[in-house]
């Protein structure tokens, strides 16, 4: 087993993976930046070293520090969180090559993945139902429109080394094509410094369905079901749950087949996750694969009683998975919703500054992840995400009730939040009755 592990991330997940970390006997080393000196997961970790200004870039990011920090520090291993460098093939070679165990597939499954223009190529060889669309990347305006002329409008846009919702965008006749591709490329090179660009069918009213999946270094893959997380906002996911119950036993056995054929197709070994648009017709084609953990990991763990980030660290270790697909029994349901400091009224714009209240509701079949304290001030430097609610109950009914009171429980003074936003969200009888798409909360703000 691993003796010692760095965090290479901060916030709620970085908590998250100190506290598998505790639970297993493994010491932790945290890394942060001079933005985040006071920050938890500083005081929870055994050890902690700073890593560089507030600035990502120079600091969450900076793989030099961290590796150097990893070596002073004689880790074993390396936790990379999600966001930051968890995807990045470079740093996962990096600390392959320093000796450390990054828990996380290889880097080439994450380059292969990561590129997702490139991904989709490898499902259609493996036989998994890809969105149709174009083949290989695109970089001219006039390329790109042949394809979406051949594939029909509506068109989606999308950067191939896209990520958090960005760099995508929806065409719905062809006058609007180049600007629209241009925009894009212009985003995609900013924001992810590649301008590489694929074209998908724009999928009408789709449910997101993802399946959570599992790669040992011994070839086993097995799945823990799947979550929904069709309600979204500009492509980012805001409430998530697990099961999902538009999915009948039928349909759920055949994209968890997929989803294990797609983590075949690359070799994957350790946590991963699957995602799918399920169109109307209850199609299901493969929309891209994450090679990390995912910030919805607790419902499933929910409702499979398996700790993810554990059983991530058992495989980084080389240690075989401890279950064979016919022990994962899903019972019950979850949901969760991702706590933002943000203003809804105004256009969710993000709420730094000190927290002056915090208290954190509690009860039977609720879970709080998140790393803020009473007095802590929230920079402006990272995500807007501090906390993560998720409901346990028998069913989705009765996991909505405890999800309504553990909200009005929640006392967060200082900065806004979106929780007032989240009650409403979960008020609206289509959210009770599970009749939505992705679009549904952009149409019902826009009401
Ligand atoms: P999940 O699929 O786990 O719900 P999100 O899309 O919400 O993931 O992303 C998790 C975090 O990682 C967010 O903070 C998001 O901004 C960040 N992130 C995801 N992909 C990228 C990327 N390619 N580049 C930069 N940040 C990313
Ligand atoms: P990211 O890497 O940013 O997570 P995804 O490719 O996973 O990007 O897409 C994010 C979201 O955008 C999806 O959950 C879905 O709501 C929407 N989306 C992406 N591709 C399509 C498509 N072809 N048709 C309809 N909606 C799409
Ligand atoms: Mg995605």
């Amino acid at each position: 087993m691993l003796k010692r592990i760095l965090i290479a991330n901060r916030g709620e997940i970085a908590v998250r993976i100190i506290r598998a970390c505790v639970e297993m006997g493994i010491e932790t080393v945290a890394v942060y930046s001079e933005a985040d000196r006071e920050s938890m997961h500083v005081y929870m970790a055994d050890r902690a070293v700073c890593i560089g200004p507030a600035e990502s870039k120079l600091s969450y990011l900076n793989m030099p520090a961290i590796i150097t920090a990893a070596k002073l520090m004689e880790v074993d291993g390396l936790h990379p969180g999600f966001g930051f460098l968890s995807e990045n093939p470079k740093f996962a070679s990096l600390c392959k090559m320093a000796g450390i165990a990054f828990i996380g597939p290889s880097p080439e499954a994450i380059g292969l993945m990561g590129d997702k223009a490139a991904a989709r190529e490898t499902m259609k060889k493996a036989g998994v139902p890809i969105v149709p669309g174009s083949e290989g990347k695109i970089y001219e305006v006039e390329e790109g429109r042949r394809i979406a002329q051949k594939i029909g409008y509506p068109v989606m846009i999308k950067a191939s080394s896209g990520g958090g919702g960005r760099g995508m965008r929806v065409v719905l006749e062809d006058d609007d094509f180049s600007s629209s591709f241009n925009i894009c490329k212009q985003e995609s090179k900013a924001a992810f410094s590649d301008d590489a660009l694929y074209i998908e069918k724009y999928i009408q009213n789709p449910r997101h369905i993802e399946f959570q999946i599992f790669g040992d270094s011994h070839g086993h893959v097995i799945h823990l079901g799947e979550r929904d997380c069709t309600l979204q906002r500009r492509n980012q996911k805001v409430l998530e749950e697990a099961p999902s119950i538009i999915l009948d036993h039928d349909l759920r056995n055949r994209m968890g087949e997929a989803a294990i054929k797609a983590a075949k197709a690359c070799g994957y070994v350790n946590a991963g996750t699957i995602e799918f648009l399920l169109d109307r017709d209850k199609n299901f084609y493969f929309m891209e694969m994450n090679t990390r953990i995912q910030v919805e990991h607790p419902v499933t763990e929910f409702v499979t009683g398996i700790d993810i980030v554990k059983e991530q660290i058992r495989i980084a270790a080389g240690l075989e998975l401890e279950l064979k697909q016919e022990d994962v029994r899903i019972s019950g349901h979850a949901i969760e919703c991702r706590i933002n400091a943000e203003n809804p009224d105004y256009n969710f714009r993000p709420s730094p500054g000190k927290v002056t209240t915090f208290h954190v509701p509690g009860g039977h079949g609720i879970r709080i992840d998140s790393s803020i304290y009473e007095e802590y001030t929230i920079t402006p430097y990272y995500d807007s995400m501090i906390a993560k609610v998720i409901a346990y109950g028998r069913n989705r009914e009765e996991a909505i009730c405890k999800m309504r009171r553990a909200l009005s429980e929640f006392a967060i003074g200082g900065v806004d939040t979106n929780i007032d936003f989240l009650i409403k969200l979960l008020n609206q009888r289509d959210v009770e009755e599970n009749n939505y798409d992705t679009s549904y909360i952009e149409k019902w703000l826009g009401k």
